[in-house]
């Protein structure tokens, strides 16, 4: 159920930043999903389009775009950066999946591919958020 909660707070954020902006009417928001974020994307995107129904008027007519963020690893060693992409070269197709899922297994399972060191953080792709909000004033 946790995609009706991130869809909600999407759009009461974009309502927010529209306050602040004085938008009178917001056309188009960007989402940023991120590949490592555990969501259904069909959800998701029914939830949203679910709770806008019960928007106040300046949501009337908005498009919600999803947009898939990429992810991002960074080597607390050596500072080297990669992607789920290249850790995904590196592994067979049942970890792959068990990542994409569970991206704590990432943590587990890999190794930065440059010096071998397992101390690496997340950087992207992991989380939602708001790319942009085009509105009219
Ligand atoms: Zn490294």
């Amino acid at each position: 159920m946790h995609e009706w909660a991130l869809a909600e707070s999407i759009l009461s954020t974009a309502l927010n930043a529209a306050e602040k902006e004085k938008i009178k009417k917001i056309k188009e928001i960007v989402v940023g999903l991120g590949e490592l974020q555990q969501v259904e994307q069909d959800i998701f995107e029914f939830a949203l389009g679910e709770l806008v129904k019960d928007q106040p008027e300046i949501l009337k007519d908005v498009k919600i775009k999803i947009k898939s963020e990429k992810s991002n690893f960074v080597c607390n060693n050596c500072q080297n950066h990669w992607s789920f992409d290249d850790l995904k070269k590196g592994i067979n197709e049942d970890e792959s999946e068990a990542i994409h899922f569970i991206p704590e297994v990432a943590l587990v399972h890999s190794r930065c591919p440059k010096c071998g060191s397992p101390d690496f953080e997340i950087t992207k792709g992991r989380g939602v958020s708001i790319l942009s909000i085009k509105g009219v004033k």
